[in-house]
């Protein structure tokens, strides 16, 4: 006989808040009021012969609510950025607009420091 579940709504979005493994929740499903979101970055390279390395990605209602860009540097471990928080801090505060910067925490492979890569991010909700 299967266990009876008594998961409700509100422990459902608790469990996904604090489990690094992501349930596969559509961004209508997260945010049932959005229709869109748009995410303009762009990484800013202390390298002075790489070119600038711009990204727009459109989330829709029907996309996996996975807010989240692998740095663009190849020898980065563990890096990435991870707009998840800004986009609720967002939906809690009514904004539709926000723009800032983000910080890569991933580590270089063949230097001693971290990566620490700027990304200039712009993020709009439809
Ligand atoms: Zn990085």
């Amino acid at each position: 006989m299967a266990p009876e579940m008594y998961l409700t709504s509100q422990g459902k979005r608790k469990l996904s808040q604090h489990n690094n493994v992501q349930p596969l929740v559509t961004l209508g499903e997260l945010y049932a009021a959005v229709n869109r979101i748009t995410l303009f970055v762009a990484f800013e390279e202390t390298d002075a012969e790489s070119e600038a390395n711009y990204q727009q990605i459109i989330f829709t209602a029907d996309n996996a609510a996975i807010f989240r860009l692998d740095c663009s540097r190849d020898n980065c471990t563990g890096g990435g950025f991870d707009f998840a928080p800004v986009i609720d801090t967002m939906m809690a505060e009514n904004e539709t607009m926000a723009h800032g910067r983000l910080a890569c925490a991933g580590a270089l492979s063949h230097a001693e420091s971290s990566c620490s890569l700027q990304a200039e991010y712009r993020i709009i909700i439809h």
